[in-house]
């Protein structure tokens, strides 16, 4: 069994939230992830453009301080989207991050998007089954610690929103992400396409050729790597959405496995219930949440921590929303991902709460 530390959101005039934070990583072992000169990956969710619902940037600044109290060099980290909004390539996602509240003069560590500036800055990990390999962000795969900011919500695609989404797709790279998502093969809209031939040299498999009604992909050679679409200048070659959702969510949990092959005893998690909305922090808009806020936790078993943010929010909904449940809000149902965690050994769903 684990231990999950908790503070409630509830701050008073002697007692703020920002130090209930503070007292909760300091209770929750945070000085002994850090190690002198660690070069710490603050991994969250910095908001699509629009979003007004996405982590709150003075965490973020809270965090940064208490990470230099123990001797790390942080900086705040995510990876580009596969989706085309306003974090798609390094500048604009930069820009975005800065529109809603982090940056270096604000949160007074520099921020890094971790896969580069187009997306094709990962190093490769073996993953699972179902997912053979994670294309972690360069960044957060060099990280000497890291440290997980999650705001837990719901989400449509995988039932809900937390570490496992965070690290699972969050930590990777564009052209992974699109292997997590769908299983479909690539093609090219013709309408679209300006023959720049960009996608030919990167196709590994020999699956693109050139012939008088312009350039064709090959189905049974496409492998699905997802290089052609990154490179497309034109976006021409279509992201995949469509999707088996039980598929993706083992691809969760492999991709999240993956993300922390190289940070045993390194890696430090913070949950935030806060928020909390039916939808993802990548819409540009924002509903209003479902529930009233709840707390924070913390601790270094990613599963506790996520088994315990669920069970709190479910908890919440049946008490205040006369019974509902989670997947009432998102229409799919996340706690098959948890199961899969604990089936290959993400950490403990049992946990002991302890509130600091
Ligand atoms: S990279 Fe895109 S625009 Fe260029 S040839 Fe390929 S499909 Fe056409
Ligand atoms: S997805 Fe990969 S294998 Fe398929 S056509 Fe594009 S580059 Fe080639």
């Amino acid at each position: 069994m684990s231990t999950v530390y908790f503070v409630d959101f509830n701050g008073r005039k002697d007692d703020s939230t920002m130090h209930k934070m503070e007292r909760l990583c300091n209770a929750s072992g945070l000085q002994q992830v850090i190690a002198p000169d660690d070069l710490t990956a603050v991994k969250l969710h910095f908001g699509e453009l629009g979003n007004t619902r996405m982590l709150r940037p003075q965490f973020a600044k809270v965090m940064v301080r208490l990470i230099k109290e123990a001797g790390g060099q942080p900086f705040l980290t995510d990876c580009n989207t596969l989706f085309y909004r306003e974090r798609f390539e390094g500048v604009r996602h930069l820009q975005t991050a800065a529109f809603n509240g982090f940056d270096q003069l604000g949160i007074g560590a520099p921020v890094i998007i971790a896969d580069g500036l187009k997306g094709l800055d990962y190093r490769s990990v073996k993953a699972g089954p179902t997912l053979p390999e994670a294309r972690i962000g360069a960044a957060i795969y060099e990280a000497d610690a890291l440290v997980v900011l999650t705001h837990f919500k719901g989400h449509d695609d995988v039932g809900f929103g937390g570490i496992i989404k965070n690290l699972g797709t969050g930590a990777i790279a564009r052209s992974g992400k699109q292997i997590i998502h769908s299983h479909l093969k690539a093609n090219i809209d013709k309408t679209l396409c300006n023959f720049c031939g960009q996608c030919l040299g990167a196709c590994s498999q020999n699956a693109i050729y050139q012939d008088n009604t312009g350039y064709n992909i090959l189905p049974d050679r496409c492998n699905q790597c997802g290089h052609c679409l990154v490179l497309c200048p034109q976006r021409a070659i279509p992201v995949q959405w469509e999707r088996d959702d039980t598929e993706m969510q083992k691809k969760l949990v492999e991709s999240c496995q993956a993300v922390l092959k190289n940070k045993t005893d390194k890696a430090f998690f913070v949950s935030f219930l806060v928020d909390i909305t039916a939808y993802c922090d990548c819409r540009s808009w924002s509903p209003l949440p479902i529930i009233n806020d709840i707390g924070i936790l913390a601790g270094t078993d990613p599963l506790s921590i996520e088994q315990a943010s669920y069970d709190l929010v479910s908890q919440e909904i049946v008490q205040n929303r006369a019974g509902k449940d989670l997947r009432d809000f998102t229409g799919v149902d996340g706690s098959f991902m948890l199961q899969y965690a604990e089936e290959t050994g993400l950490g403990s769903r049992e946990y002991q709460l302890v509130r600091v």
